[in-house]
């Protein structure tokens, strides 16, 4: 503790000042301090430059979903740290600090309700959870949203952002990257669209199956998509990679993705794919 903060204890009467970190916002990346009210009124975008911030699911879904209306789907219960793991701490250490955290059980939360009046069950994966990190319980929740959009016969739509696998559940992570496959499978036989959203950042296992894997593959403005990191792969090819390698623009460019879409309207762009690929439900 810091002298200053002992005093600060011992004297009652001095409160803390909210501090300036609470009521401004300066962008990453263009360095512009905003009014944080205006920020996340305008979906976490910076208004001067268009820099899309990284949102968890409850501010993701309250733009989406009509009125902000929706409903959580509960997530399924899986084994927990089933290596009983440690690093510099326990595995089960950090899944509590995530939870207190974000407030969430784990990196990958599902909901449905309508876009524009239109069903869907939309995942969205938290980045601030252990890097939005694919464990059992990412596997889980993704199974969990195709079945509910196939009960609901509507599309699956999932947000991805993460930094890969989660490495505390070693090959059990990996294993769902095939699992996650198999859901999109049953899926396309239902005759059902799922839409990849891609979101700051994508990598690793994540982008090595679920995300690009969708009908349409969607992501917004200026996000980092790949499997390595930009620096694994200028040592091993001992080559400079271009401007802009792996960003969302670069993608497109190259074919990897059929649209970047601006944050604002992610709505009506989703609405009409859904429009466009759901089979109209019998009369
Ligand atoms: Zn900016």
């Amino acid at each position: 503790m810091s002298w200053l903060n002992r005093v600060r204890q011992k004297i009652p009467f001095i409160t803390k000042r909210e501090t300036p970190d609470n009521l401004w916002h300066k962008c990453p990346s263009c360095g512009q301090m905003i009014f944080l009210k205006e920020y996340e009124e305008n979906q976490s975008v910076c208004p001067k430059c268009q820099h899309h911030g990284r949102i968890g699911p409850d501010e993701r879904f309250d733009g989406l979903f009509d009125s902000g209306v929706y409903v959580l789907l509960p997530a399924p219960q899986v084994r927990e740290d089933p290596l009983k793991f440690r690093d510099s701490k326990k595995y089960s250490d950090r899944l509590k600090s995530a939870r207190q955290a974000t407030g969430e059980g784990d990196a990958l939360i599902n909901a449905k309700g309508t876009i524009e009046g239109l069903h869907a069950v939309v995942g969205v994966q938290d980045f601030a959870f252990m890097g939005g990190s694919m464990g059992l319980a990412v596997g889980a929740a993704f199974v969990a949203g195709v079945e509910a959009a196939i009960a609901e016969r509507c599309p699956y739509i999932i947000f991805t952002a993460a930094g890969g696998a989660r490495m505390q559940e070693g090959i059990l992570s990996l294993m769902q990257m095939p699992r996650t496959t198999v859901a999109i499978a049953k899926l396309r036989e239902a005759g059902l669209p799922y839409i990849v959203v891609m979101t700051d950042p994508t990598t690793g296992g994540v982008t090595a199956s679920y995300a690009m894997l969708g009908d349409v593959q969607l992501a917004e403005p200026g996000a980092l998509i790949g499997f390595a990191g930009q620096r694994v792969i200028e040592s091993t090819i001992r080559e400079k990679l271009p401007e802009g390698f792996q960003r969302a623009e670069y993608l497109l460019d190259h074919g990897m993705l059929d649209m970047v879409v601006h944050r604002h309207q992610l709505r009506a762009q989703l609405a009409r794919l859904i429009g466009y690929l759901t089979p109209a439900k019998a009369a």
